[in-house]
């Protein structure tokens, strides 16, 4: 327990339950207001907020007092006693208390701010709000995602710790680790011309420690990809890293459902288990995308047959060549869209990737209002149980560019047309993954996952065949349309990870050169294992109700990859590139 020091003896909401005493309390001035020779002080720390009271008998710091400034950081000494029933303020824990102060140590002053940390809004911008970083996290928000992010941590900890994982560290200074990123490199001055890369996963040491006979493994870890950066992302995070031998993948799915009935209890939310399990045939061909949002419906159907018959010239082109017709209805969206508004989201389905998008809207008595003559869509609002006002949008194309195209608009529509119901959590793990898909631009397949994950058992016979046909021992979680984690089953056979690096264009000598640490380890007694790797940012983010990863780290960078605060990435003495062995082909900052 830390106890009482000279700048405080109780916190500021501790202090609430000390009537009567005399306490020290320590923070920052939040809030200051003059009532004609009283002066009443919101003084701020973690905890909360308390009132001190400066009457005219606080002497000294009475006088003091009238001269603060918000953020001023204050230690006050005095009385905590019961506020008049009139004062009682309801809305904050110590509401019904405040304190008369005695004495104050001014511990030191703050200047004007560049924007307020009172409002939950500030309308300073986030480049602002970065470069102060410490002045935005005394924000009640920011405070709140660090407070549930520890405990986060915390609970998924307690319940690896009982399931008998051990956390190890792995290098941070490595090789490059092939998560499909670009990779991070730090030039080695004692190997010039060497670069370490910084690891996109620890997922090549965790198996390592398999083979080292540590059974089961955890690391609460950094994780670094050199990617363009969106709301969910950012250079450097954080993941939850797991691995485990002689497991299988239903244990690893129970074992991620403790975890995160463990966290979501956090947030006062009772998770039921198991979650659903869906394959990723069925998310794909249902919603559009691996990462079905399974709050709301909105599912994709099918009208090919039908469009191929209905008369309208682009349906039967599409068709012959082997497209599909499919479509979804977003329930009550269309009765109060214009024609101009219906017309925008042709041109939204062509910013997704569509050629076009058919749109139709149900009316009284069969009547319907439609971008094509409603003769063509005879039939449709039947097929698709659309009802009166409904919005139907209809998407002709290859089969992958339709499915893309009306997975993005289902989630995007159920979001403006507030279909998505707030408070409900819908987990589903999706397995079944392929274990390649077929990369066309370079004529070569790539592993869905990474290249170290299991095909089926019963599969390795179709990698030399059809290997696009093989199924791997994939899963990843996913929550309200989000993917939260992932991983699989490995292959622990050297030979086998040798077939699967062929199938993916890594020959034998490459594989050699990049990978030869771990095919040896998979000659030297590699036991079946296997794992999951959880993105802490973004589950608290979700948890915590934001919408971007930047608001529950304390330090983020911005989308360009800069740190406002700091100033990194930044210049570095010639010097230090004269030992690293670098000269550069254009001046810094260029
Ligand atoms: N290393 C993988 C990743 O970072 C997760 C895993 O397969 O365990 O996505």
């Amino acid at each position: 327990m830390i106890g009482s020091s000279r700048y405080r003896t109780h916190t500021c909401t501790g202090a609430a339950d000390a009537r009567g005493e005399r306490v020290r309390v320590a923070g920052w001035v939040h809030r200051r207001r003059d009532h004609g020779g009283v002066v009443f002080i919101d003084l701020r720390d973690r905890s909360g907020i308390l009132q001190l009271v400066f009457g005219p008998d606080a002497g000294d710091a009475h006088d003091q007092a009238q001269r603060l400034s918000p953020e001023d950081v204050l230690s006050v000494e005095g009385e905590l006693v019961a506020r008049d029933a009139a004062t009682v303020n309801p809305r904050i824990p110590t509401g019904e208390v405040e304190l008369r102060v005695r004495s104050m140590d001014i511990l030191a002053p703050a200047e004007p701010l560049p924007f307020s940390v009172e409002d939950e809004q500030t309308e300073a911008g986030e480049e602002l709000r970065l470069a102060h970083r410490y002045l935005d996290l005394r924000r009640p928000r920011r405070l709140h995602a660090m407070e549930l992010r520890g405990r986060v941590v915390r609970a998924t900890r307690r319940v690896l710790e009982d399931a008998g994982f051990l956390e190890v560290e792995t290098p941070m200074l490595t090789r490059s680790t092939p998560e499909g990123a670009r990779d991070f490199l730090v030039p080695s001055r004692l190997q010039r011309g060497s670069f370490y890369a910084l690891p996109q996963s620890p997922q090549l040491f965790k198996q390592l420690l398999m083979v080292g006979g540590i059974e089961r493994y955890y690391q609460v870890v950094r994780c670094f990809r050199d990617e363009d950066l969106r709301a969910d992302r950012q250079p450097e995070f954080t993941q939850v890293d797991i691995e485990a031998s002689f497991i299988e993948p239903e244990q690893i799915h129970a074992l991620i459902e403790d975890v995160f009935t463990a966290v979501w209890a956090e947030i006062g939310v009772d998770l039921p288990t198991p979650f659903p399990r869906m394959a990723y045939h069925e998310a794909v061909s249902r919603f559009g995308s691996d990462r079905p949002d399974l709050r709301f419906g909105c599912e994709i159907q099918d009208w090919t047959e039908a469009a191929a018959a209905s008369g309208l010239g682009v349906f039967a082109t599409v068709v012959e060549r082997g497209g599909v017709v499919r479509g979804i209805v977003v329930p009550g969206a269309g009765g109060g869209l214009s024609r101009k508004d219906l017309d925008a989201l042709v041109t939204e389905a062509q910013e997704v990737g569509a050629k076009g998008l058919v749109w139709a809207v149900p009316g009284a008595e069969g009547a319907l209002r439609s971008s094509v003559k409603a003769e063509f869509l005879a039939g449709l609002p039947e097929a698709f149980g659309a009802a009166e006002g409904d919005l139907i949008a209809v998407v002709a194309d290859a089969p992958a560019t339709a499915l893309s195209v009306l997975g993005t608009l289902r989630v995007r529509w159920a979001d403006r047309f507030g279909l998505i119901p707030q408070g409900v959590w819908a987990p589903v793990w999706i397995v079944d993954f392929p274990l390649v898909e077929w990369n066309a631009d370079e004529r070569r397949w790539d592993s869905l996952h990474h290249p170290f994950t299991a095909p089926r058992p019963e599969d390795e016979a179709k990698l030399a065949e059809q290997p696009g046909e093989a199924l791997a021992l994939a899963y990843d979680v996913v929550m309200n349309g989000l993917e939260l984690g992932g991983g699989s089953i490995r292959i622990n056979r050297m030979e086998l990870q040798r077939r699967v690096f062929a199938l993916i264009g890594i020959d034998a000598e490459e594989a050699q050169a990049r990978f030869g640490f771990l095919l040896r380890a998979l000659e030297l007694g590699a036991p079946p294992h296997g794992g999951v790797a959880l993105g802490l940012d973004r589950m608290v983010m979700q948890l915590a109700g934001e919408r971007s990863i930047r608001d529950v780290i304390a330090f983020p960078k911005t989308a360009t990859g800069a740190d406002p605060l700091t100033g990194a990435p930044a210049g570095v003495d010639d010097t230090q590139l004269r030992d690293l062995g670098i000269r550069l082909s254009r001046p810094q900052g260029s």
